[in-house]
C-alpha cells in the first residue's frame, strides 16, 4: 500500500510500504476513506517530537471501512464505517475506567500515553491502518454523517470541547475569549456555542481566521496585533474581564494574554502545546481566585459531539477549506503548511 512516511526532520514521502497486519486479537484493519493533517504533524515534520522516529507513518485522524477484525472483537464487523479516535483506549485500565483515555496504561509504545497513532505506532495517512483496542477506540459513523465530518471528530472537535470548553467550565451567559483561531481554537468556538455563552470573542493575528471564527459562532473578533487589543476585549465585558479565557496557540505570549483578560474567579483553559516554559505570576493570580487547567485530549466526548454533528448543531462545513485525493498527500501537506497564504483550515484527503 501507499503511505506518508516520516524520514527525519523536514522529510516525508508518499511511498510503498507493507500492508498492516492484525497483531493483537483486539486489533482491526481499516481502509482509510478520509484523513487529514494536523498542526501536530507539522511539528513532527520539523523534528520537534523526537518520539517519532524515521519510518513512522504519520496521521492520527480519519474515517475508514473495516477490512479485517481480530478474534476478540465482537461489536464491529467487516464493512463497518468507523471514526478513528486520535487517542487509543484499552477501556480496562484505571485511567480508561475514569474516561482519561489520554493516559491509557495499556497503550503500545509508552504506557500512559494514549495518543499513539502517527506518534508511537503507524498512523492514518495511508491506504490502510492497524487500529489497536478497536472496540473502545473507534465509533461507528452514522448514515447521516459524512467521512469528512467524522474526520473532524478524531481530534480537533473533542480537543476544543474537552480541554477548552469543558475544562474551562463554560456555562450559559458566560463571556468566553479564545486566543488563536486555528482549527483547534475554531473547535473551541464551535463547541462553546453548545453551552449558551452570551459572547464568544475570537482573538487572532490573522483577519481571515477572525472571519472564519464568526462563521463558526464567534460573536466578536479582535486582532491581537492592535495595540489596544486588551481594551477592546475588556470593552466587550462589564469591564472586569472574561469568564473563560482559552489559550489555543501554545506560546508564552498568548498564555500571558489569556491571564491578562480573565476576571477574578474566572477560568483559564490552556489548550496549546507549549515547547517553552511560560511565566506564571502566582503573586498576582492567587488573590484573584483564578482557575487554570490544561491537558491532552481524551476523546471521551467524541460520542456526544457525534450526536451534535448528526443533528447539524455544529457548522462542520466551515472547517473544510481544501480537498485532495489520497495520492496527492504531499501536495496537501504543502497547502496546509502555508496556511496563512492558502487560508487552509482543515484539508480533507479522500481515497
Ligand atoms: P494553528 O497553528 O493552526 O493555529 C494557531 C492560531 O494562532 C493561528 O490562527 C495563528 O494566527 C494564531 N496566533 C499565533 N500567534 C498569535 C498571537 N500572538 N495572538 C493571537 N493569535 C495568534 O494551530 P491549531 O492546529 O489550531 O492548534 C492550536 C494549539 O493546540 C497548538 O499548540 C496545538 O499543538 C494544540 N493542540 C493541543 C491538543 C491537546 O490535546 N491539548 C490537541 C491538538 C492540538
Ligand atoms: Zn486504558
Amino acid at each position: 500500500m501507499k503511505a506518508l512516511v516520516y524520514k527525519g526532520p523536514n522529510q516525508a514521502s508518499w511511498e510503498d510500504v507493507p500492508n498492516p497486519q492484525i497483531l493483537q486479537p483486539t486489533d482491526i484493519i481499516v481502509k482509510i476513506d478520509t484523513t487529514t493533517i494536523c498542526g501536530t504533524d507539522l511539528h513532527i515534520l520539523k523534528g520537534d517530537v523526537p518520539a517519532v522516529t524515521p519510518g513512522r507513518i504519520l496521521g492520527h485522524e480519519g474515517v475508514g471501512t473495516i477490512t479485517e477484525i481480530g478474534a476478540a472483537v465482537t461489536n464491529l464487523a467487516i464493512g463497518d464505517h468507523v471514526i478513528l479516535a486520535c487517542v487509543s483506549a484499552c477501556g480496562h485500565c484505571s485511567y480508561c475506567k475514569k474516561g482519561l483515555f489520554a493516559h491509557c496504561l495499556a497503550s503500545e509504545g509508552a504506557p500512559g500515553v494514549g495518543w499513539i497513532f502517527g506518534h508511537l505506532i503507524d498512523g492514518t495517512q495511508a491506504e490502510y491502518v492497524r487500529v489497536p483496542f478497536a472496540e473502545t477506540s473507534v465509533y461507528p459513523l452514522p448514515a447521516g454523517v459524512t467521512p469528512q465530518q467524522g474526520t473532524l471528530l478524531s481530534d480537533i472537535l473533542p480537543t476544543g470541547h474537552e480541554i477548552g470548553v469543558v475544562d474551562g467550565h463554560v456555562k450559559a451567559g458566560d463571556v468566553v475569549a479564545v486566543i488563536g483561531a486555528g482549527p483547534v481554537g475554531l473547535s473551541v468556538i464551535a463547541t462553546a456555542g453548545l453551552y449558551g455563552p452570551s459572547k464568544v470573542i475570537a482573538i487572532d493575528l490573522d483577519a481571515n481566521r477572525l472571519d472564519k471564527a464568526k462563521l463558526l459562532g464567534a460573536t466578536d473578533g479582535v486582532l491581537s496585533s492592535d495595540p489596544d487589543w486588551k481594551e477592546q476585549v475588556l470593552a466587550l465585558t462589564d469591564g472586569l474581564g472574561v469568564d473563560v479565557s482559552v489559550e489555543a496557540v501554545g506560546i508564552p505570549q498568548t498564555f500571558a494574554m489569556s491571564l491578562d483578560i480573565v476576571r477574578p474567579g474566572g477560568h483559564v483553559a490552556n489548550v496549546g502545546v507549549h515547547g517553552k516554559p511560560v511565566e506564571l505570576p502566582l503573586q498576582d493570580l492567587w488573590i484573584q481566585n483564578i482557575n487554570i487547567s490544561m491537558g491532552l485530549v481524551s476523546t471521551n466526548t467524541l460520542d456526544v459531539l457525534l450526536k451534535m454533528v448528526e443533528q447539524n448543531k455544529i457548522p462542520t462545513e466551515e472547517f473544510i477549506s481544501h480537498t485532495f485525493a489520497l495520492q496527492d498527500m504531499e501536495k496537501a501537506y504543502d497547502v496546509f503548511g502555508r496556511a496563512a497564504e492558502t487560508k487552509a483550515i482543515k484539508v480533507m484527503i479522500n481515497a
